[in-house]
């Protein structure tokens, strides 16, 4: 609690033991007002004031209006206990979505509490601590064990156990050693090591979180700006309402004033749409919170709202379905040695970051004279084109080999095959083989399990291939051979069906998928830079079997959402029903806003449990 929600608390239970006070003190007339004005004063001068102030702007409609309002009502009737009771619950109300508010957002900041404080750099064989920001990319980290890690890097000296738990919600701590990559924000756990660090801390893994999660709250989901808009038209309404109410009965059918003034004070206290405004918003905020703390991140409502409404799912390959990891299986070339082939191959691909080309890279495992090497152009979903030593080589699929008229030829072998041309003479192909993730058969099965109508694969791979691991992971349909903007018209035509499709990708040469999709996921955000910026929910860590957890807990969160609506509106009608005929008092009216604000925002903190299995 802050100090003003501490002042606020005293101010309501010192008003409460007066309002007692004066309800036992046999008074009458004045005095009578008086001793309840007193604790009405006490508890809700701020409100009185501030609906003063807004009338001057012209901001008629604000719930401290019609608060203000209602109670000065009540006690112009007589009714003293009612209109102070009014306005003590009224504050007892705002307190306490006040108070709710902060927890959540409190708990999602320790949750995201990955903020690393400083950095141990070693410049000129002394350790220096300095701010995470003044370490230049490629200085050497040393990090011992409790602290946190302040930059991604590479480990060039030491063994240790890492936890990550705070970016992937995995409790089981990772094994590390000298040529691992370390990601910002996870903490060292045993051994002292040394890391060099890859980028500054403005691009690491952790800034780039905080940052996101900084800005989830300002994407809105369709719901809650129908929420605002509905409140916007509803208070209106009541209150019309209630000033036809007071004054009709009355004048048409010459019934008696303060008993239709009394109702139609009963609709002004109801006209108060808080317990919405105040109960969306954060049954959202909680979800992405409960999200995050299980390593999946959303970077808005908008987009927990259009997962929980996709029925096809849409899954890239490499990296996706399989872990990305390719090893060298075989190597057949034409008229050379299967050395001479990989020393061709392993020179095209130096440069390339693409998982096939790191695993060529690693097979051939000598050094790579980088001067024989000209310009090197990649062509996304298709493989690249090298200069070397002024020869113009192709190293890539089927695809690339037709379209420079080199005769290739298919393997018997199961696996991405590529090929490798110097101009249109074909020269053979290396055959890499990638490895299915393990959970990623048992999530598209749950995904089945969860109602998701269809789910296709789309790969830029060849279609043997594709089929291949298709099947052995069970996805519905599949369509091979893509390249990347072939990718967006296969996603193009499913939503032209009026699916509403969730694309996940690995975030290398998917982004345009991603951005164009109803709601585009990325794994892997643990090193893809790709993937944070161009999606709109982030799977931190690899897993596969993230994806039906975060449907899950999306729906479950708009599921939430969807209670506190209705609850709220139908218990909002009936009073006011009640009220026109009679039966609701101010007492009823009471807890149809307050006593309705604070039941709906304890169900909206639920959904920060989502993430719990
Ligand atoms: P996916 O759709 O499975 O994620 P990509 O779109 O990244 O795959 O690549 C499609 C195909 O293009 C790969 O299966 C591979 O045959 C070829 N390819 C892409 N980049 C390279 C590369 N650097 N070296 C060799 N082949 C490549
Ligand atoms: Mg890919």
């Amino acid at each position: 609690m802050n100090k003003e929600q501490k002042t606020m608390l005293l101010r309501i239970i010192a008003a409460a033991i007066l309002t007692v006070a004066a309800a036992l003190l046999p008074t009458d007339g004045v005095l009578r007002f008086a001793t309840f004005a007193v604790p009405y004063l006490v508890v809700g001068y701020d409100v009185l004031w501030s609906a003063i102030r807004n009338i001057f702007r012209g901001e008629l409609f604000d719930e401290r209006f019609l608060m203000a309002l209602a109670t000065l009502g009540a006690f112009a009737l007589g009714e003293y206990p009612e209109g102070v009771a009014v306005m003590l619950f009224y504050q007892v109300g705002e307190i306490f979505g006040d108070i709710a508010v902060d927890r959540s957002r409190d708990s999602i900041a320790a949750l995201m509490d990955i903020r690393p404080d400083h950095a141990v750099v070693l410049r000129n064989g002394e350790e220096l601590t300095v701010p995470p920001g003044e370490v230049e990319p490629g200085e050497t980290l040393v990090i011992r064990p409790g602290e946190r890690v302040p930059l991604d890097g590479e480990i060039i000296e030491g063994r240790t156990a890492v936890d990550t738990a705070a970016l992937t919600g995995e409790s089981m701590p990772v094994d590390m050693e000298p040529g691992d990559g370390i990601i910002s924000g996870s903490v060292n756990l045993t051994g002292v090591i040394k890391v060099r660090a890859g980028s500054s801390f403005a691009e690491s893994t952790v800034n780039r979180i905080l940052e996101l999660a900084e800005n989830a709250s300002e994407r809105k989901a369709h719901v809650e700006n129908f929420i605002r808009r509905f409140a916007h038209w509803y208070t209106p309404c009541v209150v019309i309402g209630a000033v036809l109410l007071a004054v009709l009965p009355p004048l048409l059918f010459s019934q008696s004033w303060s008993v239709w003034v009394e109702r139609a004070l009963v609709f002004l206290v109801v006209s108060c749409p808080c317990a919405l405004v105040v109960s969306v918003p954060l049954t959202f905020f909680c979800g992405m919170g409960g999200a995050s703390r299980a390593g999946i991140l959303i970077k808005g409502a908008n987009y927990l709202e259009a997962l929980a409404g996709a029925d096809t799912v849409v899954f890239d390959k490499t990296g996706t379905l399989t872990q990305g990891r390719f090893k060298v299986e075989a190597i057949h070339p034409e008229d050379m040695t299967e050395a001479g082939l990989l020393d061709i191959a392993a020179a095209a691909e130096s440069y390339s970051t693409h998982p096939v080309a790191e695993s060529i890279i690693e097979a051939h495992g000598g050094h790579i004279d980088r001067s024989r090497i000209g310009e090197v152009t990649e062509l996304a979903g298709r493989g690249l084109a090298a200069e070397i030593d002024g020869q113009t080589y192709y190293v890539g699929n089927g695809a690339l080999m037709d379209s420079v008229g080199a005769k290739w030829r298919d393997c018997h072998l199961g696996g991405t095959i590529v090929h490798i041309a110097e101009k249109d003479l074909y020269l053979g192909h290396i055959v890499v083989n990638d490895v299915l993730k393990p959970d990623a058969a048992q999530a598209v099965a749950e995904l089945r399990t969860l109602g998701i109508k269809k789910t296709v694969m789309l790969t830029g791979d060849a279609e043997k291939n594709a089929r291949r691991v298709a099947d052995a992971v069970g996805v519905d349909e599949v369509r091979s051979q893509l390249l990347p903007e072939q990718k967006v018209s296969e996603l193009e035509k499913l939503l032209a069906e009026g699916r509403r499709v969730a694309y996940v990708g690995d975030g290398i040469n998917d982004a345009p998928v991603l951005s164009r999709a109803d709601v585009g996921i990325a794994m892997g955000a643990m090193g893809s830079d790709a993937a944070i910026e161009s999606a709109d929910i982030v799977l931190m860590d690899d897993k596969t079997a993230k994806l039906p957890l975060a449907i899950r807990i999306s729906r479950r969160t708009m599921g939430i959402v969807k209670q506190n609506i209705v609850f709220s509106l139908a218990v909002k009608a009936a009073i006011l029903v009640l009220g026109a005929i009679g039966a609701a008092n101010m007492w009823t009216a009471v807890f149809g806003d307050v006593g309705v604000l604070i039941i709906a925002t304890a169900n909206a903190t639920r959904a920060m449990l989502a993430g719990k299995k």
